[in-house]
């Protein structure tokens, strides 16, 4: 991974304070997505941190894990499954609830997503708190596939997202921040 490329995409990231409530720091990354030079650096970046590790599906957490999920399963030659909110999948779902700061929430996948002959990176955006990847974790892990990685495109070192994540599962991030 190209050190320089990620400060200059972390660079791109735009900070909005108190979005979507007050006292959140919100990471945009629409303005690195939408910059050429960045969008490829971050598809090659990933796709690095996991070429020859016979990744077959990339499972990417709704909706901006959408994003570099696509991107990186392309690049890998692996097929990309959707993880989203509940009511959203057509077909035979399973779910998985997890606790928010305020009440619960429910994430789904399709049944037959992934099979036991799988190798899944599972990815999003982001990793604050690690709820939510945990229970994307957890569902994938419910569907007993070879192996299953975990992979942001950032962190936010201060919410100390990476202890709420099995201590064996190796996760990937391409650039941190700091703060909360
Ligand atoms: P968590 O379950 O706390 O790790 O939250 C992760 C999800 O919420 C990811 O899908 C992120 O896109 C989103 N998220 C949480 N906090 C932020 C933030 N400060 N900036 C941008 N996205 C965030």
């Amino acid at each position: 991974m190209n050190r320089n490329d990620m400060e200059r995409v972390k660079a791109l990231v735009r900070n909005i304070p108190d979005f979507p409530v007050a006292g959140i720091q919100f990471k945009d990354l629409t303005t690195a997505f939408k910059d050429p030079f960045a969008l490829r650096a971050m598809a090659d970046a990933m796709a690095e941190l996991y070429e020859g590790r016979g990744v077959t599906k990339v499972a990417g957490i709704e909706s901006r894990g959408f994003i570099g999920g696509a991107l990186l399963a392309a690049k890998l030659g692996a097929g990309f499954v959707p993880i989203r909110k509940p009511g959203k999948l057509p077909a035979d779902t399973i779910s998985m609830s997890y606790d928010k700061e305020y009440g619960t929430d429910v994430i789904e996948m399709h049944r037959d997503a992934i099979t036991s002959d799988d190798v899944v990176v599972i990815h999003d955006d982001l990793l604050a708190t690690g709820g939510t990847m945990l229970a994307a974790f957890k569902m994938v892990k419910s569907m007993n596939p070879k192996a299953v990685y975990i992979n942001f495109v950032c962190t936010l070192k201060g919410l100390n997202g990476r202890a709420m994540l099995p201590a064996e599962v190796e996760v990937t991030s391409l650039f941190d921040f700091d703060g909360k």
